[in-house]
């Protein structure tokens, strides 16, 4: 089989390929522009059987020849992070809109089936925690940016589910919870590869706002198993899943275990948020999801705690400092 990873230079993305890689005989078709993904995150295989091609999703020609030789799709190709998306909010909704209409068309030609991969984000400022999957959604004004990225990723939930109601497309869609791990860069403002990059090279540590807010951080490898489960699931598709570890975890204890893990001589420093994204952002509190629809229906949930994902993160950035000295 051909299967296309969409953003599978990415840092998701390029996890997902070496695990199809790895547990399948499969081979992998990825599509990527390198516009938050790098070349980098897939120079270590040397294999035949990925094709690596250079391309834009809200290039809908592009799309269909790529998904022409699909036999399953994983489209996690989208603008990602809060920084990126405030920055750039038309690009980034363009890419999130454009781009998941074009899979689901092209995809809808043989019916080709597609993993959509959407965020925590979408239950926005809701404050009825845990988030179950078919919870109210609570968002802020279209006048604050932030939220272009939830309603952006609401409406790719509605046209997938669309396109299984009425094109019989098959379609499982999760709503991941702050993934990470290594690979992910802090460039475009995620908080757990920033803070290792702030401890490592000795800098302070900048918790915005009082840093009581909570996340719960779900490691990329669990995040990676669970994705490929999902789509070859039947009884998951025409269905949406909370993709997310249950342990919430503060900024502020985040950035005091990154700091007891790397052993730095680095410091917090509280940052307010109007001085990182500009008047009028607005920030959800706390966020937790519910996975019980997950356990129910794959038999797992995400396993692996904060201390094992910094481990690995940590494991990672020291050896690429041993290699390039
Ligand atoms: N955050 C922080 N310092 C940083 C980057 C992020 O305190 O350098 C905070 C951010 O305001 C949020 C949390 O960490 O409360 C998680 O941020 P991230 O952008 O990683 O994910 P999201 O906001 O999408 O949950």
């Amino acid at each position: 089989m051909t299967i296309l990873v969409t953003g599978g230079s990415g840092f998701i993305g390029s996890h997902l390929v070496d695990h199809l890689l790895s547990e399948t005989n499969d081979d992998v078709v990825v599509f990527d522009d390198l516009s938050t993904g790098t070349a980098d995150n897939l120079a270590h295989l040397d294999t035949d059987r990925v094709d690596i091609r250079d391309g834009d999703v809200r290039d809908a020609d592009a799309v269909v020849d790529a998904v022409a030789d699909a036999d399953a799709i994983y489209h996690l190709a989208a603008a990602v992070g809060v920084k990126n998306i405030v920055e750039k909010p038309l690009t980034s909704l363009q890419t999130n809109l454009q781009g998941t209409e074009n899979v689901l068309e092209a995809a809808a030609e043989d019916r080709t089936p597609v993993f959509l991969a959407s965020s925590s984000e979408v239950y926005g400022k809701s404050e009825d925690f845990p988030f179950s999957e078919d919870d109210d959604r609570v968002l802020g004004p279209t006048s604050t940016p932030r939220w272009s990225y939830a309603a952006a990723k609401a409406t790719d939930e509605f046209l997938a589910l669309a396109y299984h109601d009425e094109r019989d497309l098959p379609v499982a869609v999760a709503r991941f919870f702050n993934v990470v791990g290594p690979r992910q860069t802090g460039q475009y403002g995620m908080v757990v590869p920033t803070f290792v990059e702030q401890a490592l090279a000795g800098e302070d540590l900048t918790v915005y706002g009082d840093g009581t807010q909570t996340r719960c951080f779900t490691h990329v490898s669990d995040a990676v198993e669970i994705t490929h489960e999902l789509l070859d699931a039947e009884v998951a598709h025409g269905e949406v899943f909370n993709v997310g570890s249950t342990e919430p975890t503060s900024i502020n204890d985040l950035a005091e275990r990154v700091i007891e893990v790397t052993g730095t001589d680095s410091e917090i420093t509280h940052v307010p948020f109007e001085e990182v994204y500009g008047k009028d952002f607005e920030e959800p509190d706390h966020r937790r999801a519910d996975v019980s629809k997950l356990r129910k229906t794959l038999g797992r949930v995400p396993e692996s705690n904060l201390d094992r994902i910094l481990h690995d993160i940590i494991d990672e950035r020291t050896n690429e400092a041993v290699v390039s000295e």
